[in-house]
């Protein structure tokens, strides 16, 4: 059968279950958990898992076909709260995660009555994710951690934490690793605000003090978590990137920062040729952003994007960056004026923001090209992996963790 044709029956196929879907619960009425519920039981909420498990094995981008017909119908965009359980954590759980694990796991997450956050980064390791110190020592069928994390988005909101803890420092560092979820709410984790550039604290540190896991909330195998922490970044990255449109929550010409852009400018009275030109060229990068997100959606024929999603990622801190430094210039000193300060506690990841916001998304937008993994890792990662360039020297890649210096 051709590919045009499966498409077609999978379209025919996806389309009965919104129909269903739509029948059995008004999105317009019905409360989010209630209706998203629904829409992971007939298999429509990431449709390239599994049957059973949120999915029905087709592929990716059927899933914007799915997401289409249901704004359409009045069902609101997932809220940013959800973002780590539906990007990161959902297609890590899936790949990796045990069927019962799986089971528990995936459905709260999708509809939003469990939120998660990501437990990597620590003081001592961030770009060198695999030489973090967060020991997990096994105490029966349970895990005793200790350890501090850092930059934790939404960790003081999130049920649940993707977690990568050291369980063997006498294996080379990226082989004594294990990937686990957390319960946020369990004793021994305590999260503590961090104050951004923009006033708000979305992210935190995380301290875990004798904090117990089941191991039946082992994510993978002992020793695989860096193989497991891998599926999470890979899909972190090409969502991020696709936060430009196109291949990611959002899609359209005018959205993000060119949209703010365009805004201003239209309602400029001294336009300058240089600022015209200026605005054509950032245009001009963010439809190539877009068109380079929609081509790699288009392509992925399977779940879980590989070293190429870091295109993206680098290319969105550019043109972001550059995007709302154009907005500053334009607003002129009413840029620098009338932005408030005031500490607050956001409930989800600042990416995005409604039109009339570039005074904080200028001061966001430096963080695009650190989370997620920073600009010069993403070069070191398209060098690599992608071009086939040789490798950084660095400790010799079998020497025991616990044997590396560290300060
Ligand atoms: C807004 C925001 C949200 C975040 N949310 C989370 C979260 O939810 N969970 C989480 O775990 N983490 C989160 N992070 C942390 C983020 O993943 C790290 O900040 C990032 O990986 C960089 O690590 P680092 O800050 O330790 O910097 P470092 O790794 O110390 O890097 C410092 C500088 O050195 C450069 N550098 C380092 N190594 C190399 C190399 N090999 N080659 C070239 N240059 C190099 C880096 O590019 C950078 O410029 C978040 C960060 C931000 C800004």
């Amino acid at each position: 059968m051709s590919s045009v044709h499966a498409v077609a029956d999978d379209i025919v196929r996806v389309d009965a279950l919104v129909d269903d879907l739509l029948a059995a619960h008004d999105p317009r009425t019905t409360d989010q958990a209630t209706f998203r519920g629904a829409q992971y039981d007939r298999g429509l909420a990431w449709v390239h898992f599994p049957e059973g498990f949120g999915g029905l094995g087709l592929p990716p981008r059927v899933q914007q076909h799915v997401e289409r017909r249901l704004r359409t119908a009045g069902a609101p965009a997932p809220h940013g709260t959800l973002f780590f359980g539906l990007s990161l954590a959902g297609p890590t759980v899936v790949t990796h995660g045990r069927d019962e694990l799986r089971t528990r796991a995936l459905r709260p997450m999708f509809t939003g009555e469990e939120i998660w956050c990501q437990l990597f980064s620590e003081p001592g390791a961030g770009s060198d994710l695999a030489g973090l110190a967060t020991r997990a020592v096994r105490d029966g069928e349970e895990w005793v951690v200790n350890g501090q994390k850092v930059w934790n988005t939404l960790a003081h909101i999130a049920d649940r934490g993707m977690l990568v803890a050291r369980t063997d420092p006498e294996l080379p560092k990226h082989k004594g690793l294990t990937y686990f979820m957390v319960d946020m709410h369990a004793p021994g984790v305590e999260v503590r605000p961090l104050r951004q550039i923009t006033g708000e604290a979305e992210f935190n540190e995380v301290y875990l003090t004798d904090a117990r896991i089941r191991d039946a909330d082992r994510i993978g195998d002992i020793g695989d978590g860096w193989r497991v922490s891998m599926t999470t970044l890979m899909n972190e990255r090409t969502t991020i990137g696709g936060a430009g449109g196109g291949g990611g929550g959002r899609s359209g010409r005018r959205v993000g920062a060119i949209a703010e852009a365009l805004d201003i400018w239209s309602r400029r009275t001294e336009r300058s040729a240089v600022d015209r030109d200026r605005l054509a060229r950032l245009w001009i990068d963010n439809e190539v952003l877009r068109y380079t997100n929609m081509r790699a959606a288009a392509n992925a024929r399977a779940g879980n994007p590989g070293p190429e999603g870091s295109i993206a990622k680098l290319a969105l801190a550019n043109t972001n960056k550059a995007t709302y430094e154009l907005c500053i210039d334009l607003l002129g000193a009413d840029g620098i004026v009338g932005y408030d300060y005031t500490f607050t506690r956001p409930d989800e990841a600042g990416l995005d923001a409604p039109l009339g916001s570039s005074r904080k998304m200028f001061l966001r937008a430096r963080a695009n090209s650190i989370e997620g993994g920073t600009s010069e890792i993403m070069r070191n990662i398209l060098g690599e992996r992608v071009l086939g360039l040789p490798r950084e020297p660095g400790i010799d890649p079998n020497t025991p963790w616990s044997q590396i210096p560290r300060s």
